[in-house]
């Protein structure tokens, strides 16, 4: 027999690592199911030894410990986490434990939630005005996230009837993002060609743990608050509505059940609902509502004795890999995607999964021939979560991603230090589309009138090969296109000839480097001053650029490297490009290469609202200081960053006196 204490040491090692990639790197390895397992595996095993339980074991602890770029938050009182059912036994034992405590035999009357698949937020409210708000973290202390939460724009800054509101309010609730806004977010990050979210919480938790609050601001957030700490209603259920009548958003599906069987109901009913739902739920939570009642459960150390969750189950289930085909995308990517046998995952018949990348396919050693572990998130692709070993068929071999583009048979290569695989060629025809739309788009090229539909129509009908063909085109091509009116032909001709004259820092951005987004871009142009100076750079010229690191580096010489690409490049520039480089308009840059820092609770503006003031005048927004920070903008409550900055003798601007400066 194995050695229990061993195995517990094990199991915790896995637990802990599962829950940093989960909570603090936002991208856990392992499906929640399997994650569950573990943790149940170990509550298990300390049940049967209680002597091994230690107070640094996972079961007793909430989270992970905040992450260090963030400002830190106690919590007044702790946040903890939820007790599991996983079945509906394990909901009416839950039931039975409550009442044994009360000692009654009387029902119970419970309020019925939703679970929403999102992360937990403190919200502190001082006379009625938002002060603070703080990640769960591990329960005790949070990661300040204020900045960012101010951005939700379901988050009131100021309760409502805020007069009658006690002088200290602590509201807490859900931080997520619907499928609809999951999706779109996704789309603009491949388009960006930066990594999709693997799922709507990931996404979620990663959008309000940026460190630019500008970028949150940027994402289709959503809240539902469900708790008060410390409420002072005698029910949960008053509580919600105060919580809607101080303004906050409550989740409408919301039940009062006598007695645990309605709560059963309401699960039941929930688990098959759950698809019609616009976001993620993973379960329902079901809360005794009488505030005395809770008080006399009291709480463990990881999770209340008056509450539960009622998890569904994964929508998993088995079948067998087919196939597996190379997938292209318009950034180029190569996915790997698995053909299925079809199979129905929660009423849904799937028949493709995700592989995602090779390093996946390596990990969970996926073969044609296996049989696999699918799961389904919502509307999220289904993916492969492992293979079932035990049934795997005699000679498999491993499989590896070609080395030539499906499409166009250019070379595929994936960059070091990262996962996915790329064609490297910009006038693949399953790139070429997306890069045009790239090209012309409102941050680069700003060519109005060019949509998605013309430039497929132009792809396919052979008039474009690549981006560089719009500056050559003729108004009678374009006439010629089915349903295009002489009217929106000139129109079109017009905004080319426009666009024609641009800003370097467009044009880099433009061309859609990997790793080069607008700021990069901007950053390069002020550099390199012209287009030559950056085509010819070494890694060397590169990496010594405050805000160029090896991969970035590595990205923009391999683009440039690229003899199509400097075809195309070559083309922009006889069809009449012109580039003025940055220091060729000074007198538009009052803040011209200034490099700004903004830190503590700003009051006259937002984080987003100052970074556009900073960059419009020619500077840069950073987010930490360094000996490249010209000034830090220090609202109230500040503290490592002033403190940097005092040591490094960078001058200390208040609120008023960069207004008094970008207003010069
Ligand atoms: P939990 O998600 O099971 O339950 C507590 C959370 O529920 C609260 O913090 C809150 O965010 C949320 N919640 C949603 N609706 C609510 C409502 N109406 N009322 C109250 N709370 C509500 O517990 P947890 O500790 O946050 O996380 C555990 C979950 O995370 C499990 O599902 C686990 O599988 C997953 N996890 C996965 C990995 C991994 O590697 N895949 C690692 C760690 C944790």
């Amino acid at each position: 027999m194995t050695n229990p204490q061993k195995q517990i040491g094990q199991l915790r090692r896995q637990i802990d690592h599962h829950n940093y990639r989960y909570y603090v790197l936002d991208d856990p390895e392992v499906s929640d199911a399997e994650y569950d397992t573990l943790l149940r595996d170990l509550q298990k095993l300390e049940e049967k030894h209680p002597d091994l339980v230690t107070p640094d074991s996972p079961t007793q602890r909430i989270g992970a410990p905040p992450l260090e770029a963030f400002g830190t938050v106690e919590h007044r009182s702790p946040m903890l986490s939820l007790e599991n059912a996983m079945d509906d036994d394990e909901l009416l034992a839950f039931d039975e434990r409550v009442k044994k405590r009360l000692d009654t035999d009387e029902y119970v009357t419970y309020i019925a939630e939703l679970k929403l698949d999102g992360l937990a937020v403190e919200l502190i409210y001082e006379d009625g005005i938002l002060v603070s708000g703080a990640t769960r973290g591990d329960g005790f202390t949070g990661e300040d996230i204020t900045q960012n939460l101010r951005t939700v724009r379901a988050i009131p800054l100021r309760l409502m009837n805020g007069e009658r509101t006690p002088a200290s309010v602590e509201v807490r609730g859900e931080v997520f993002m619907d499928k609809q806004g999951f999706v779109l977010l996704n789309e603009q990050r491949l388009e960006r060609e930066e990594p999709p979210f693997a799922n709507p919480r990931n996404a979620a938790a990663g959008s309000l743990r940026q460190l630019d609050s500008s970028v949150t601001a940027t994402r289709p957030l959503r809240f539902f608050a469900y708790e008060v700490a410390g409420a002072a209603e005698p029910l949960h259920s008053e509580t919600l509505e105060k919580l809607k009548e101080w303004g906050f958003p409550v989740n409408p599906h919301t039940e009062q059940c006598r007695g645990i069987e309605a709560t059963v109901r309401f699960s039941h009913q929930w688990e098959e609902k759950r698809g019609t739902l616009p976001y993620e739920i993973d379960g329902v939570v079901i809360k005794v509502n009488s505030l005395s009642q809770r008080i006399a459960l009291g709480v463990r150390s990881r999770s209340p004795r008056w509450a539960i969750a009622g998890k569904f189950k994964a929508q998993q289930e088995t079948t067998v890999v087919v196939d597996i085909l190379p997938s292209l995308g318009r950034t180029g990517a190569v996915t790997p995607v698995a053909k299925l046998e079809p199979v129905s995952v929660g009423g849904v018949m799937v028949s493709n999964a995700t592989l995602h990348n090779q390093d996946e396919i390596d990990r969970k050693d996926v073969r044609i021939g296996d049989t696999v572990l699918i799961q389904r998130a919502g509307d999220v692709i289904p993916e492969v979560v492992k293979v079932i070993m035990e049934k795997r068929p005699k000679k498999t071999a491993p499989y590896k991603l070609p080395d030539r583009c499906p499409e166009c048979g250019s070379d595929v290569v994936t960059p070091e230090g990262e996962a996915v695989a790329r064609c490297q060629n910009v006038a693949c025809p399953a790139q070429v589309k997306g890069r045009i739309e790239h090209f012309v788009s409102k941050r680069a090229m700003d060519v109005d009138g060019f949509g998605t539909k013309l430039i497929d129509q132009m792809v396919e009908t052979g008039l474009l090969r690549d981006f560089s063909g719009i500056f050559t085109l003729k108004t009678e091509e374009v006439t010629n296109l089915e349903r295009m009116a002489e009217k929106s032909a000139e129109n079109l001709m017009a905004a080319i000839e426009t666009a024609k004259t641009t800003v370097l820092w467009r044009f880099i951005y433009g061309l859609g480097i990997r790793n080069v987004g607008e700021h990069l871009a901007q950053v390069l142009a002020s550099h390199f001053g012209d287009l030559d100076s950056l085509m010819t750079a070494s890694v060397e010229e590169l990496e010594a650029i405050d805000e160029v690191g090896p991969i970035v580096a590595a990205s923009i010489v391999a683009f440039f490297a690229g003899e199509s690409n400097r075809e195309i490049i070559q083309r922009c520039l006889e069809g009449g490009v012109k580039l003025e480089s940055p220091s060729s308009r000074p007198s538009l840059s009052p803040l011209g290469g200034k490099s700004f820092v903004f830190t503590g609770s700003l009051e006259k503006f937002t984080r987003s609202e100052a970074k556009a003031m900073v960059e419009r005048l020619g500077g840069r927004a950073a987010t930490s200081v360094s000996g490249k920070t010209n000034y830090v903008v220090a609202g109230a409550g500040t503290g490592s960053k002033r403190e940097k900055a005092e040591q490094l003798g960078i001058p200390i601007l208040t609120e008023s006196e960069f207004l008094e400066m970008v207003d010069r």
